[in-house]
């Protein structure tokens, strides 16, 4: 789960890691209000979206007066902002943040992610931060400095200060630097995180260090146990569907295929989305109905699967063990008979009460392409997509 910078931060300031003075604000009028607030003369105004690469693409604008402010946040709030990250679509502004301008000395990177290889958390930093990461990532990785924390002891000091050191901090800012990374640690450890990260973690006039930026992702898995992170969730920047199928218990992962896929249990559903590769074709979706899907819940699936206008034809594979085929086959009854399914619909099911189930769905009238094996049903649908492409 991602949150917005604004909320990063102030998770951040809750472990005293530096950030700007700031506020968000949903309109222009209130954006200026902040800033008058804040005071000062120069004012940094950041649109909040789920996506980076704001500052390149007119999401981010120093101002210097409170009509730039008003004028910006006005521009800004309401818009659609496109960035390398969003997609073409871009991504709506609803909010933005306000902060105290800062003098840069230097943008450095700072960041904590779970390594996959090596099953601990990774501080990666670099001395060269800012709007160019990627690129230094990709072309120069040299420049990356990584340190893996073990989980018994935690981020260590000699730890900090040999980041630090790589990263071309001397004297005081070593210190200061460590202190923070250390914090970066606790917060990301603290939350159940993925990743946070701070680009750029500014070096000011004054060698101290803050973050003028902050980012931060939380595994979904682990939400149940942080109710405070929860509530950081911001359902508008979620894919619709995805947010409908979790409010009614399935797990839909939005593709770019046509084929659209409702299946039991994650195993099956990913070697259904192979076996659909396999014949040529590209799934829709990834859909796990779980076990003991009611027909309403099967209905559901449908629904959301053809909300989609990708979707040539629609591939129900049914391994019922906790399933029951029955419930299944009322639930495409259901769905055939209430809903306007207008691509073909090719249906396999196996497992428990099957006999019934296919009992149902032939009596039923209904029309739907009958499939025996995983890979009959693949070919079928595949076919099916095509034809009515
Ligand atoms: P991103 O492009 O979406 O990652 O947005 P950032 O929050 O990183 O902002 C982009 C850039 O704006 C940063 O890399 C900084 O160069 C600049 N920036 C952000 N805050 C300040 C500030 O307080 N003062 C100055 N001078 N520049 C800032
Ligand atoms: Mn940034």
């Amino acid at each position: 789960m991602n949150i917005h910078e604004y909320q990063t931060k102030r998770i951040f300031s809750r472990y005293k890691i530096p950030v700007p003075a700031g506020h968000v604000a949903h309109s222009d009028a209130q954006a200026v209000a902040v800033a008058e607030s804040l005071g000062g003369e120069r004012w940094i105004v950041k649109a909040q979206v789920h996506a980076g690469g704001r500052g390149k693409c007119g999401g981010v604008k120093l101002c210097n007066s409170l009509a730039e402010v008003k004028e910006f946040a006005d521009k800004l709030i309401g818009s659609d902002l496109v960035t390398p990250q969003t997609g073409p679509g871009g991504k709506r502004v609803r909010r933005v943040l306000v902060e105290d301008a800062q003098d840069i000395k230097q943008e450095l990177y700072l960041g904590c992610l779970i390594d996959r290889v090596t099953q601990r958390i990774t501080v990666i930093a670099s001395a060269v931060g800012g709007m160019d990461i990627e690129e230094v990532a990709a072309s120069t990785p040299e420049k990356i400095i990584k340190e893996s924390v073990d989980p018994a002891v935690g981020l260590q000091d000699f730890q900090c200060r040999k980041i630090a050191a790589g990263i071309g901090l001397t004297g005081k800012q070593i210190i200061n630097a460590a202190t923070l990374m250390k914090r970066l640690y606790r917060a990301f450890r603290d939350t159940d995180a993925l990743m946070a990260e701070i680009n750029p973690l500014s070096l000011l006039a004054d060698d101290s260090l803050m973050a003028l930026d902050g980012k931060m992702n939380f595994d979904g898995n682990a939400l149940f146990r942080r109710a405070d992170i929860t509530d950081l969730r911001d359902f508008d920047e979620e894919d619709s569907k995805e947010l409908d199928a979790s409010q009614h218990d399935l797990n839909y992962i939005a593709l770019d295929g046509d084929v659209g896929c409702i299946v039991n249990g994650a195993g099956l559903a990913m070697a259904t989305m192979d076996a659909i590769s396999f014949y040529g074709g590209k799934p829709a979706n990834f859909l796990d109905v779980g076990g003991g899907a009611s027909p309403d819940k099967i209905a559901n699936a449908f629904r959301i699967v053809l909300t989609d206008s990708n979707v040539k034809a629609v591939l129900l594979n049914i391994f019922a063990g906790i399933n029951r085929c029955d419930w299944i086959a009322q639930g495409v009854v259901q769905t055939l008979r209430e809903q306007s399914v207008d691509v073909p619909v090719v249906v396999r099911l196996a497992g428990t009460n099957v006999e019934k189930g296919w009992e149902i769905l032939f009596s039923s009238g209904l029309e739907f392409i009958h499939a025996d094996k995983l890979d009959d049903a693949s070919r079928k649908a595949v076919e099916a997509a095509r034809g009515s492409a």
